[in-house]
C-alpha cells in the first residue's frame, strides 16, 4: 500500500505529454496552452479616451467654467489627427483617440456646447490625464500575457483575440476509453434482471472524463470474463491514450482486472493505496504504451480515483501547468472518523457560513456505493490515517471536485 501523494506522483512521473495541434480561437475554450503568448501590440495601443465628452488641455481650464473653441470630433475608429492648441478642444467618444496636445477629459455630463457647436463650455476643472488610458499601459508590446500550461478560459479567449492569435497552439486531447466490467452490469436502456445492477460508471467516468478535456470511447461493457476482457483492452489499446476500467481489482474470485493487464504484458506500477475509499487502484502501462487505470466499481471509489489519479494523467498529457484538484481548507460541519492506515477522502458539500468561513458538511456517508448521496458533493474532505476522530469546528484540508 502506498500513499496518496506517491501515487500521484507515480502518475506524473509515468505520462507524457502529447504533441500539440493547432486549433480556432472559437473552439479554444478549455484547452492547455502549449506556446507562450506575447502581446503584439501596446494595450492600449494608442492614447484612449474612457469617456465620452471632450478632449482639451488642463492648463485651459484650471477655472471653471471655462468657453474652448471646438475644433473638431473623434471618434471610434475614426481619430481627430491634428494638434490641439491651447484654448480649443475636441468633442471625443469612448475608445476613441485622444489627439495630440490635448492631455485631459471631461466626460460630456460636465459640459454645455454653445452656438450650435462652434464652442463648449467646460463646467468643472479636470486634473491632467483625466480619463484618459495611456497607450502601452495596460500591456507592452513584446510581453508575455500567457504562460503555456494555462488553461484557455472566457478570459484568455479575449487576450488571444486582442493580440491576433486566431489559431492558438494547445496540447492535443487524451484519447480516453472506458470499459466498465462486471457480470452484473446491465446497459442504461435495459431492465436489470435477476441480481443484475445498471451500469452508471460508464458514465461518471465519461463525464469526469469530459471535465477533464479527453475525447471519451465508451467500450461495450465486459463481463468478469479473462478472455472478452483481454480482447477488449487490447483493442482499446490500439487506439487510445488511456484506459480507464471500473470494477474487477480487489481480491474476489471474479476480480480479472489485473490478471488481464500482467497477460497482456502490461508494467504495474501501483495496485494498493492508502486511500478511502479506493483501495485497489491500478495504475499500468500496456506495451503499446497505452497508460490504465484500473479503478474499484464502487461508483463512490470510481469518481474519487479518477480524479485523484486518471484526471491528472489526462491534464498531463495536454500539457496542463496544474495537474492536481484545487486543494483548500475548511471548517468542518460534523465530526469524521478517519481510517486507522488510509488517508481518507470524504465527499463533502461546501458552503460559506454566515461568519464568511467555507464550511465543510459531510454527506451522509452512505459508504462507497452511495452515488445517490455523491451527487451533491462539491469537494472531498482530506482526513489523515489516524486514530482519533476529528471533531467539528476542526479546520480541515479539502479539494475541489471539478464541475
Ligand atoms: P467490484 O470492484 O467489481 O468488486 O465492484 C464493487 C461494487 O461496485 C459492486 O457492488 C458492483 O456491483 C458495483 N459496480 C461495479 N461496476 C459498476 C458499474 N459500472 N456501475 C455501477 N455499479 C458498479
Ligand atoms: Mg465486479
Amino acid at each position: 500500500m502506498i500513499p496518496v501523494a506517491h501515487a500521484i506522483q507515480i502518475v506524473k512521473d509515468q505520462t507524457r505529454t502529447l504533441e500539440f495541434e493547432k486549433v480556432e480561437l472559437a473552439s479554444a475554450l478549455g484547452r492547455y496552452l502549449a506556446e507562450d503568448i506575447v502581446a503584439d501590440s501596446d494595450l492600449p495601443p494608442f492614447d484612449r479616451s474612457q469617456m465620452d465628452g471632450f478632449a482639451m488641455r488642463a492648463s485651459d481650464v484650471q477655472t471653471a467654467p471655462a468657453r474652448l473653441k471646438l475644433v473638431g470630433e473623434s471618434a471610434a475608429g475614426r481619430g481627430w489627427h491634428n494638434e490641439v492648441k491651447t484654448g480649443e478642444a475636441v468633442r471625443i467618444m469612448t475608445g476613441a483617440p485622444v489627439p495630440s496636445g490635448a492631455d485631459s477629459v471631461q466626460q460630456i455630463e460636465l459640459t454645455r456646447e454653445f452656438d450650435s457647436g462652434s464652442e463648449v463650455e467646460i463646467l468643472a476643472p479636470v486634473t491632467l490625464g483625466r480619463s484618459i488610458v495611456k497607450r502601452g499601459s495596460e500591456i507592452k508590446k513584446g510581453e508575455t500575457v500567457l504562460r503555456t500550461g494555462e488553461r484557455i478560459n472566457a478570459g484568455a479567449a479575449a487576450v488571444l483575440a486582442s493580440f491576433g492569435y486566431a489559431n492558438v497552439r494547445v496540447g492535443r486531447r487524451p484519447r480516453v476509453a472506458i470499459l466498465a466490467t462486471g457480470s452484473e452490469l446491465v446497459r442504461v436502456d435495459r431492465q436489470p434482471g435477476k441480481d443484475q445492477i445498471r451500469d452508471s460508471n460508464n458514465f461518471s467516468l465519461s463525464a469526469y472524463a469530459a471535465l477533464a478535456g479527453a475525447t471519451i470511447e465508451r467500450l461495450p461493457l465486459a463481463g468478469d470474463d479473462i478472455a472478452q476482457l483481454k480482447r477488449q483492452i487490447a483493442d482499446a489499446a490500439k487506439r487510445s491514450d488511456i484506459i480507464v476500467t471500473s470494477g474487477g481489482v480487489s481480491v474476489g474470485r471474479y476480480d480479472f482486472t489485473k490478471t488481464v493487464l500482467q497477460e497482456l504484458g502490461a508494467e504495474i506500477f501501483f495496485e494498493r493505496v492508502a486511500l478511502r475509499p479506493g483501495k485497489p487502484s491500478v495504475f499500468a502501462r500496456l506495451p503499446s504504451g497505452t497508460l490504465v487505470f484500473g479503478l474499484p466499481g464502487n461508483p463512490v471509489s470510481v469518481s474519487v480515483t479518477f480524479n485523484l489519479f486518471a484526471r491528472v494523467a489526462m491534464l498531463a498529457m495536454q500539457g496542463a501547468a496544474e495537474t492536481e484538484l484545487e486543494t483548500g481548507l475548511a471548517v468542518l460541519d460534523r465530526s469524521v472518523k478517519p481510517s486507522k492506515d488510509r488517508e481518507s477522502y470524504l465527499p463533502a458539500r461546501l458552503f460559506t457560513n454566515e461568519n464568511a468561513q467555507l464550511v465543510a458538511e459531510p454527506l451522509k456517508w452512505g459508504g462507497s456505493s452511495d452515488f445517490v448521496g455523491f451527487v451533491g458533493a462539491t469537494a472531498l474532505i482530506v482526513v489523515p490515517a489516524g486514530a482519533h476522530k476529528i471533531d467539528n469546528g476542526s479546520v480541515v484540508g479539502i479539494v475541489h471536485l471539478p464541475r
